[in-house]
């Protein structure tokens, strides 16, 4: 096979990258490389922000490795998944010449990130059967190869589908794919879901890169935390093209106590919450005289089919009910994507909904 740091950027190949004061690996108790201040500020009581965090905390790392089922080393921590999705578009796609595949209704930032990049953006849309939605995996690597895209984004569960794409089609492609491009599986929602994560594929799938967040699931959408699984060497290139301190201190010291042992279970739960909530929702959305169908779902959320959705949203929003419009991506004019909700916050949903037309 063609060796996997092929497919990084050309010009990208030897690219040191920044090294931060904190990169160096030195030994000493007065740090004067970094100009930082000598004396806290007097509002960081314990002076937790008086000095530049570590670019990617040894001990987060190491639980959030045993937390996905990966190595510490193939994985990168960042400002959410969605610096995530930039990262792998600057390092791998050519501004001017390189190209993305994705697979519509999809999450938009795939599409932006490679728009301000200058990467060109190849749709091949998932294909609507109804109850769900399903990726067409032979045009999906038929439209990588012909554009000579090194990247392809799949969402899995997908946003705004609810879809969970099967991992044997994902290993496939991948090997479809091998010293071509990488396969970047959007696993943001995967803890509502009943299918296998993709993490367990990377070890034979080298070219195989997992996103997932502390935002859904962990309820930690304001920390801004999520991650890229890698093969290590992978990794490592991501790790030369990211700023050079992306983890606020308050932030990795919040992740730590929300991935303990202590908190772990009461994530469970609440995971198990919505999942029961979300079976409840739908089938309630589903006997309603305005919903034309309910997508199975495997996220917290549900996309719904209506017959008028400009009515259905306008009657959600009269009783103080945000849902997302989704009505301008392709193939989706009649739907809205709810977010499940707290039980009363979904009895709201079906309330107004009962009234609309
Ligand atoms: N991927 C998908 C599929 C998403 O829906 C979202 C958030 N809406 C993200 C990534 C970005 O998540 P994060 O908060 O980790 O940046």
């Amino acid at each position: 096979m063609t060796g996997l740091l092929d497919l990084v950027r050309d010009d990208l190949r030897d690219f040191a990258g920044y090294r931060s004061a904190r990169s160096e690996k030195l030994e000493g108790d007065a740090w004067l490389n970094a100009n930082e201040a000598a004396v806290a500020n007097v509002a960081d009581a314990d002076g937790a922000c008086r000095r530049y965090p570590d670019p990617q905390p040894t001990e987060l790392r190491e639980k959030l490795a045993t937390l996905y089922g990966c190595r510490p080393g193939q994985l990168i921590l960042g400002r959410g998944s969605d610096e995530a999705i930039d990262l792998l578009v600057r390092a791998f796609c050519a501004p001017g010449d390189g190209a993305i595949v994705i697979a519509p209704p999809t999450f938009g930032m795939y599409a932006v990130c490679a728009r301000l990049h200058g990467v060109r953006v190849v749709e091949v849309p998932l294909d609507d059967r109804g109850e769900s939605f399903g990726c067409d995996f032979d045009a999906v690597g038929n439209g990588a190869e012909a554009n000579g895209a090194r990247l392809v984004f799949l969402c899995s569960p997908g946003n705004p589908t609810g879809a969970a794409l099967p991992s044997g089609d994902v290993a496939a492609l991948a090997r479809r794919l091998d010293g071509r491009a990488i396969v970047v599986v959007d696993e943001a929602y995967q803890e509502f879901a009943s299918t296998p994560s993709a993490t367990a594929l990377i070890g034979t799938h080298p070219n195989i890169v997992v996103l997932r967040t502390l935002s859904k699931a962990h309820a930690l959408a304001g920390l801004r935390l999520g991650v890229a699984i890698g093969d290590e060497s992978l990794i490592a290139v991501l790790r030369r093209c990211q700023a050079p301190y992306p983890l606020p201190t308050p932030c990795v010291e919040l992740a730590m106590r929300a991935i303990d042992d202590t908190a772990l279970p009461a994530t469970e739960s609440a995971v198990a919450a919505v999942v029961d909530e979300r079976a409840r929702l739908a089938a309630a959305l589903s006997n309603l005289a305005c919903v034309r169908s309910v997508y199975r779902s495997d996220a917290n959320f549900i996309l719904v089919r209506f017959t008028d959705a400009d009515a259905a949203f306008a009657s959600l929003l009269a009783a103080g009910v945000v849902v997302r419009d989704v009505r301008a991506q392709r193939g989706l004019g009649d739907s809205l994507r709810i977010t499940v909700g707290t039980p009363a916050q979904n009895d709201r949903v079906l309330a107004a909904l009962r009234g609309a037309r």
